[in-house]
């Protein structure tokens, strides 16, 4: 299949240099999954694609099909997010969601659902830095995963009244947990209530909240659970490929 050309969409995730004028650029694309590709001579000053292919870039590619990396033909920008994801806040928040979509991407296997997410959350950020922008995309993609946690009842024996009994969060049972039957870590009344606007359709009012206790611990959560699922998935990569 070595040099067929394809054309495709996707976001620039992270950028490695190769050689003396070479870089590799890892994509999440519309189609073809998460794509690695040989842009030739960008580190020179006058390369045709430049600044195009920066981490958070979205672009209209032109590739040719390579055995292990493709290479980069054409690259023009959709967008212009980049340029918006300037300010600290932003880039910072920029880059932790595309480091978490290059973890969940797989090489060539499409995956247009994270295609998508991973635009949208880029778009959301550039608009308004909110604090649990990140939080609720690393949320989001694990849903997206088949991963939603259960918020409303104890994950152990299903009693617990929500909006007193529910105390703890377990990440391996993947709930909150009632004060009889807590294995997991604490859990606050308004970080829970954060939790159930991300997963409850009312992502809009969480992501008007200001930064504070809750949102700092709803965040810290995601990081935990995004990192727990990455790990158990690649445990079972390695097992499937032992055997
Ligand atoms: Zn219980």
């Amino acid at each position: 299949m070595a040099g067929e050309l394809y054309r495709d969409v996707g976001v620039v995730l992270r950028t490695y240099k190769l050689g003396e004028s070479d870089r590799i650029v890892v994509i999440m694309t519309a189609e073809n999954g998460k794509v690695r590709a040989v842009a030739k001579g960008v580190r020179k000053t006058r390369s045709k694609f430049g600044a195009r292919l920066e981490p958070m870039s979205h672009v209209r590619l032109l590739l040719y099909r390579g055995r292990e990396l493709d290479i980069v033909s054409q690259a023009e920008t959709v967008e212009p997010l980049s340029p918006m994801l300037s300010s600290l806040d932003r880039a910072s928040q920029g880059m932790a969601a595309i480091e978490a979509v290059d973890q969940l991407g797989l090489e060539r296997e499409p995956n247009p659902q994270l295609y998508r997410m991973t635009v949208g959350v880029l778009r959301t950020i550039a608009e308004r830095p909110a604090a649990l922008n990140v939080p609720a995309f690393y949320w989001k993609l694990l849903r997206a995963e088949g991963l939603e946690p259960q918020l409303d009842a104890c994950v152990r024996c299903g009693e617990g009244e929500p909006e007193t009994d529910l105390v703890a969060f377990d990440l391996n049972e993947g709930g909150v947990q009632c004060r009889s039957c807590r294995t997991g870590s604490s859990i606050t009344q308004p970080a829970l209530g954060l939790m159930r606007d991300i997963f409850g359709g009312r992502l809009a009012h969480a992501l008007s909240m200001q930064e504070s206790p809750a949102t700092h611990e709803v965040g810290a959560l995601a990081t935990r659970a995004l990192e727990h699922h990455i790990e158990r998935r690649l445990k079972a990569v390695a097992m499937f490929e032992r055997h």
